[in-house]
Parts: structure tokens; sequence; C-alpha cells
């Protein structure tokens, strides 16, 4: 679960990092009148949406006085904002945050992040602040520092200093730096996070170490633990079909590809969308309808599938375990029947009652395309939406 850049500067500011003072609002009004508690030259208005890159989108604005605010503010709020990370499509501002401004003298970057491969937690530091992390990857990969550090209480006073090394600090500087190392390392393990990114992290003309911009993701497998930071889920900001399908309880995560795909199982789930692949085509979505799926479960899942509209056709890939073949076709039969479909949609069932499932199929009178195994199931997708 990804939250606003304003509570994760709060939720960093409670584990001892520096961040600047700010307010948020839904409403300009509301905005300008929390804004007068805040002393500052200048104010940073930024947009608050769960996307990145918002200063090259004109979504962060450096602004002398309140009533420049104002205006700008205006126009922000309910605008769509188009970056690097929004897609094309964008995605609409329905809060703003201000902040006092900072005088930056340097921008680092700095993030904290599980890193599966060696089980570890790694930070990366790099003195190519304000960039895409990506984007200095690429380009001048020598100025990126990766430290594992092993899941323990705390972090070691010789890591926190490899790790900010990349950006020569000195003196007092240096020192706060390496607090806030540890603050990101507590903050990270207490909250289950998953992320942790700093981006700039700046030092100050006055030499203070601040974190200008925050974004924190959290394990949601952990969520249960931390019924605080689930309030600040923002529903806005996430697509509505997984919204849709969390209440279904089916694990769905769409994708950008023209097959929808309804399969029972992660791992199916998975081997399903490479061999739409390994045959040329993408799919729509990841969607396990789990372990003993109901017809209503179907039918939210078929829903799902052609609420996006890029979808060409379906592949139900079913192994019949607990779930049996025969009931699952009679339910794919009825919701086919009930909603129209009609888009091509190839079954493949496998398992327990399959010969049953797939005389259900053949005599519905629908065009249901049946498949022999996984392979043949693929290739007559892939070709049938052609
Ligand atoms: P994004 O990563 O979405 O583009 P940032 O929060 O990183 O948004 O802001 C973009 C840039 O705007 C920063 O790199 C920094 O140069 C400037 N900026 C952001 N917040 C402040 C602030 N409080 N004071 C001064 N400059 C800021
Ligand atoms: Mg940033």
């Amino acid at each position: 679960m990804n939250i606003h850049e304003h509570q994760a500067k709060q939720i960093l500011k409670k584990y001892g990092a520096v961040v600047p003072e700010g307010v948020f609002g839904f409403t300009v009004k509301e905005l300008l009148e929390k804004c007068k508690s805040l002393k500052t030259e200048k104010y940073v208005l930024k947009a608050q949406i769960h996307a990145g890159g918002r200063g090259k989108a004109g979504g962060v604005k450096i602004l002398d006085n309140l009533s420049e605010l104002e205006k700008s503010a205006n126009e922000l709020l309910g605008k769509k904002l188009v970056t690097h990370q929004t897609g094309p499509e964008g995605r609409e501002v329905k809060r703003l945050y201000v902040e006092v401004s900072s005088k930056i003298d340097k921008e680092f970057y700095l993030s904290c992040l599980v890193d599966r491969a060696s089980s570890k937690i790694a930070f990366i530091s790099s003195d190519q602040g304000g960039m895409d992390i990506e984007e200095v990857a690429n380009k001048f990969p020598e100025k990126i520092s990766t430290t594992k550090v092993e899941l323990k209480e705390d972090i070691s006073n010789e890591e926190c200093q490899k790790i900010v090394e990349i950006f020569n600090l000195e003196g007092s500087s240096k020192n706060e730096a390496i607090l806030l190392v540890k603050s990101i390392y507590k903050m990270f393990i207490n909250t289950d996070s998953n992320m942790v990114e700093v981006n700039p992290l700046i030092l100050t003309k006055e030499k203070k170490i601040v974190c200008l911009d925050a974004k924190v993701s959290f394990d949601s497998n952990a969520l249960f633990r931390h019924p605080e930071i689930l309030k600040l889920r923002d529903l806005n900001e996430e697509d509505s079909s997984e919204i849709e399908a969390s209440k279904h309880d089916l694990a769905y995560i769409k994708l950008d590809g023209s097959i929808g795909c309804m399969v029972n199982g992660a791992g199916l789930a998975m081997a399903t969308m490479d061999i739409i692949k390994l045959y040329g085509s993408e799919p729509a979505n990841f969607l396990d309808v789990g372990g003993g799926a109901s017809k209503e479960k179907v039918s939210a899942a078929f829903k799902i599938i052609l609420s996006d509209k890029n979808v060409k056709g379906i592949l139900i890939n079913i192994f019949g375990g607990i779930m049996r073949c025969d009931v699952l076709a009679q339910g794919v039969v009825d919701v086919a029947k009930e909603m129209k479909i009609k888009v091509p949609v190839v079954v493949r069932l496998a398992g327990t009652n399959y010969k049953e499932g797939k005389n259900i199929l053949d005599n519905s009178g629908l065009d249901l395309i049946s498949a022999e195994n996984l392979d043949d199931a693929a290739k007559k997708i892939v070709e049938v939406i052609k």
C-alpha cells in the first residue's frame, strides 16, 4: 500500500527525521486557512498523488505569497497531472500540500527496500538527487552505492557510515545523515515497509539534512498489524477494478495486454501469463480466483476482466483440485449467458471432473472454445483475437 508524501513525511518525522513544516487540504479554502501557521519566505505547493515526477509535470510550484499560492492552488486542484509515472491518462489531483521552502545546497538520493535475492535490507544512496534513480543507474552507475544490511534490531554505525559516504558530508551534516539512516531503518522495520524513498534528500544552505520528498510503501500482508497506517489508505489512488476484486477476495492485478486471464492458483496464473507472452500476445491481468471459486466469484471475476476496455479475449485456465471442473464450467456458462459476453473465451480445464466440465461447455450452445492443455489454450486465444 502506498501513501501520500505528506503522510510519509509525518511518519518520518515521528521517527526523528527532519522534514519541512507543511499543511495539506482538500480545498483551496482549507489550505489557505492552514497556511497562516507557516512561517516562510516562499511557499512550496505540491500536488498529492501516488506518483513521482510531479516537479517536471508542473505539480510542484514555488510561490512568493499567499495570493500567488491561491491562484496556483486553484489551477492545480482537480487537474489531471500527467507524469512519467502516471501513464498517459494521468492522475487527478484531489489534495494539495504546502510546505515551507528550503534553500538547497545539494540534492541526494536515499532509499531503503527489501532485497529479496539476498534476504536483506538494501540501502541505496547517491549524490545524484532529484533525478529518477533508474536514470542515474543508467547514466552514472558508479554514482550509486548499495549497502545490504542484515535484518536486526539496530543498524550499526559502520553500516550507516558506508551508506552516507557517497554524500561526501562533513561534521554535523554527516552526523545528521547518519541519524537519518537510523531513523529510516527503525521506521522501515517497525512499520513493515517495503520501501522508503527520499528523493531528494538535501543539504540546505544552512548545512542541515532535510527530507524534501518522501515515498513510502507498506507490505499489504502486514497491514493488519498497523491499523493507524491502514487509515492512511487513499482509495482514489488505487485502480477501481483492483478495489472491486479485493471485495470479492480475488487476487487481481491489472496489466496492459489484451488477453484477460481467469485462473486458480497464483503459480498457474503466472504460468498462464508466461505462455500467453510465449505465443506473442500480452496478458491484460493477473487473476487468481482462489481454491473454491463460487459462481458469485466467477461472475465478479468476469465483470472485472470485462471492465477493462483493452480485453479482446479471455483465457480461463482451471486446475480442479478442491474445485470441481463441472461446477466451474456450469458457473462459466451461467455467467456467460447472463452477461452476454461478446469477446471470445477459451477454456482449459484439468483435474477433478474435467470431462463432465468439458461436456457442459461443449453443450452450452455458447461460443466457448475448449482447449486440451495449457499450450493449446494459449495458442487458441492468441489466434482467435488476431
Ligand atoms: P517529484 O519527485 O514528484 O518531482 P519532489 O518533492 O521531489 O517531487 O519535488 C521536485 C523538486 O522540487 C525537488 O527536487 C526540489 O528541487 C523542489 N522542491 C520540493 N520541495 C521543496 C521545498 N520544500 N523547498 C524547496 N524546493 C523544493
Ligand atoms: Mg521527488
